[in-house]
């Protein structure tokens, strides 16, 4: 069951206080509708009255698939639990992130069938990429969909000064490094946390070596 609670706010640009209203449980087959609230971050918006003035306030929230058995938290205060009433990882996918966009890349790739620890893997190659054709750094590299008229995934960079950025990777490049992927020791169910440190790890411990292994023969 989708959970919200009420919070007294008070403005941060005209002190006034207005109400908040969280949603720490999202039940999506039973609120279909929250969706686009996730998607527009409508959910993590404070709307101020008096002054107009919007801010976002991210929070710890659950968002449950029951159909497709997928759970993801969003833990926004550095803690490490989760406790969701009857998921349990086996029966369900699992994943954790700790900011909004990580929040709503995680759905994207989800409702998209694309398994997120390859997507990781892939961004690492792009971080590369990125570095090498602008001289900068990538902040940040999000998942942004798949196109099916091209049969590629978007991707989008945020560059240092926030600039952004977009790229594709073709579904082949993708199908390529998951079919070596799956099944291989770095192909683990209780891995909750798939982020840009854990590719790191991946990476450090081989993963490439073992994705690379069956192209030589
Ligand atoms: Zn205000």
């Amino acid at each position: 069951m989708t959970e919200k609670k009420s919070y007294d706010v008070d403005c941060p640009s005209c002190g006034c206080q207005g109400k908040f209203i969280t949603y720490n449980k999202i039940d999506i087959c039973e609120n279909p509708e929250l969706r686009d609230k996730i998607f527009n971050r409508e959910i993590f918006m404070f709307n101020c009255d008096e002054c107009n003035e919007k801010f976002m306030i991210a929070y710890n929230t659950v968002y449950i698939d029951r159909e497709n058995k997928y759970a993801l938290a969003l833990i926004t205060d550095g803690s490490n639990g989760f406790s969701g009433d009857g998921i349990t990882i086996g029966e369900y996918d699992l994943r954790i992130v700790r900011t909004v966009n990580s929040f709503i890349e995680k759905i994207t790739l989800f409702e998209d069938g694309i398994d997120d620890r390859v997507a990781e893997l892939l961004k690492l190659w792009l971080y590369e990429n990125f570095e090498t054709q602008t001289k900068s750094k990538a902040v940040a590299i999000f998942y942004g969909g798949r196109i099916p008229e091209t049969d590629q995934l978007k991707f989008f960079f945020i560059g240092e000064e926030n600039s952004s950025m977009e790229t594709e990777i073709s579904m082949e490049s993708y199908r390529n490094i998951l079919e070596h992927f799956q099944g291989s020791e770095f192909d683990k169910k209780d891995e909750c946390e798939i982020d840009n440190d854990w590719a790191l790890l991946a990476l450090r411990d081989g993963v490439f070596n073992y994705v690379g292994e069956d192209d030589e023969e």
